[in-house]
């Protein structure tokens, strides 16, 4: 087992959660899980990792992570910064640079991006970690989650995590096909998650969307998230200010729907909660 579980009582009910957040720092929650596959690979197989997105993503600081433990080059694209994060880098950013990461600016970036391409050593990883690469790793987890539910001899099961891109929420559902899956699209709506899903394979049937109460904007800082994250924590729990408030949220709304146990498996990501919550402090709400 990579990470344990723990039982988890909140706002009156009784969850466990499944500890991702505790395997490594920086290679935290899905993020290890996605690139679980690349950390096995000898070192030898490739010299080069490039990617690209949001200069604060988690999927980021995890490659930039793997690359210094693998001795790798790693490129990765974005839009040009402002000019105050490029003279002061903070948080992942300043973190991934650290530990070697060339950042590339590309002012004509939605035109660079699709013509990116894997050649020679040089392996390119979709936005987020998005690729059948990140099966195995998220197959372990299922396999874990199941050697659980055994032990503890559970009947009917439901397993929580948050959605980006999807693809931990999708190679879940399809390798723990006896099992109710449910998540929430943190980014986009799930309509285009679903989209984006379809480029993995068919959706499996026991994938579950909740809707939330109403639309966010995608790593915003909201009063209500910054609740729900201190609640989550002084009931003994980190979890991080992007992802898990929604996903609390909208679960705890749906769980007079929700029969049976409720895994919520950590994905991790603490490391980014530090920036976050200086802009909740910037914002006045903290
Ligand atoms: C990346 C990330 C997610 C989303 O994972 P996907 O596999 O892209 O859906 C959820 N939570 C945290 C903390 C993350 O860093």
């Amino acid at each position: 087992m990579l990470s344990e579980v723990t039982p988890f009582h909140f706002q009156g009910f009784d969850f466990y959660i499944k500890r991702d957040e505790l395997i490594d720092p920086y290679l935290s929650g899905n993020k290890y899980r996605k690139l679980y596959a690349l950390l096995q690979t000898p070192a030898e197989t490739y010299n080069t990792i490039i990617s690209y997105g949001g200069t604060q993503s988690n999927a980021m600081l995890s490659m930039a992570a793997l690359c210094k433990q693998k001795g790798w080059q790693f490129e990765y694209y974005c839009k040009p910064l402002a000019s105050q994060l490029k003279q002061q880098p903070s948080g992942n950013l300043k973190a991934a640079l650290d530990l070697g990461m060339q950042l590339l600016e590309s002012p004509d970036y939605d035109t660079l991006i699709p013509t990116l391409q894997s050649h020679d050593k040089t392996l390119l990883i979709p936005q987020g970690g998005a690729d059948p690469l990140a099966e195995l790793g998220i197959q372990i987890l299922a396999g874990e989650i199941k050697q659980w539910q055994q032990a503890q001899n559970i009947s009917k099961l439901n397993i929580v995590t948050p959605s980006g891109t999807g693809t931990t929420a999708y190679y879940l559902a399809k390798h723990l096909p006896n099992f109710q899956i449910l998540t929430t699209a943190c980014v986009g709506d799930h309509a285009y998650l679903h989209q984006q899903m379809q480029q993995l394979g068919s959706i499996p049937h026991n994938l579950k969307w909740l809707e939330p109460s109403r639309k966010y904007h995608f790593a915003k800082p909201y009063p209500e998230f910054l609740d729900t994250y201190q609640a989550l924590k002084q009931n003994g729990i980190e979890f991080d200010l992007i992802y898990a408030p929604l996903m609390w949220q909208t679960l705890l709304a749906s769980m007079q729907n929700i029969q049976g146990t409720v895994l919520y498996v950590h994905s991790g990501g603490l490391m980014g909660n530090a920036t976050m919550l200086e802009r909740y402090a910037q914002k006045g709400f903290l």
